[in-house]
């Protein structure tokens, strides 16, 4: 199985409530979750998220393999991303990705891969999730879609503060795969070619780690 997060919901906006309310992310309560980014045009990450997630789904899908998705529409709200985590691990992915796109400084552009730091939860999957993150770094720049220039070093950005990466036990990265604010980024971000781009780049690095 091949866990899939389309990272916010198209409906999160309508409920700060259950935005606000708070989550054990592994080391510290956050947030649910939040509305996530738009482009300066109001094109939302969460219809970006989830429009690449369902693309890779299906490319996953033609190459015989499972899937598991932790939400099937834009067009609700939640789940918590502490509820996203446990999908993930107890459908015992052998790798998952949680798809973003950032909401950076307008003069930024690029993505950037973010990797879990070990906290407990997370000990036995650090080591895999730099492999899968390292298949993830040399097959995405075929999108077209620079390396972050202000997200980390080198493409890569190593995060202790969010319950997707603290949560998971099983191989995970979380790909911003570019900046929402940069009008740059914001014009592939938002084509159908792009989109479909970015699925084929995972589903190369997930066939990759697979092996
Ligand atoms: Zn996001």
């Amino acid at each position: 199985m091949i866990g899939i997060d389309p990272g916010h919901n198209g409906l999160n906006y309508t409920d700060p409530g259950y935005l606000d309310q708070q989550v054990w992310n592994g080391r510290a309560y956050e947030d649910c979750d939040t509305t996530g980014t738009q482009t300066s045009s109001g094109y939302s990450e969460a219809q970006f998220n989830f429009n690449v997630a369902t693309y890779l789904a299906s490319d996953l899908e033609n190459e015989g393999a499972g899937v598991v998705l932790t939400r099937s529409s834009n067009n609700g709200i939640g789940p918590c991303v502490d509820q996203r985590a446990e999908i993930l691990n107890e459908a015992q992915s052998v790798v998952a990705v949680d798809i973003h796109a950032d909401g950076g400084p307008p003069s930024g552009r690029g993505f950037a891969i973010l990797l879990p730091v070990a906290d407990g939860p997370n000990d036995a999957v650090i080591a895999s999730s730099q492999t899968f993150g390292e298949d993830v770094l040399s097959n995405f720049s075929a999108t077209g879609m620079p390396v972050s220039t202000y997200d980390g070093t080198g493409g890569f950005s190593y995060r202790d503060d969010l319950a997707g990466l603290n949560l998971t036990t099983v191989p995970k990265v979380l790909i911003e795969c570019g900046n929402m604010q940069n009008s740059t980024d914001a014009s592939l971000l938002t084509s159908t070619a792009f989109q479909q781009s970015a699925a084929v780049a995972l589903a190369d690095a997930i066939t990759a780690f697979v092996g």
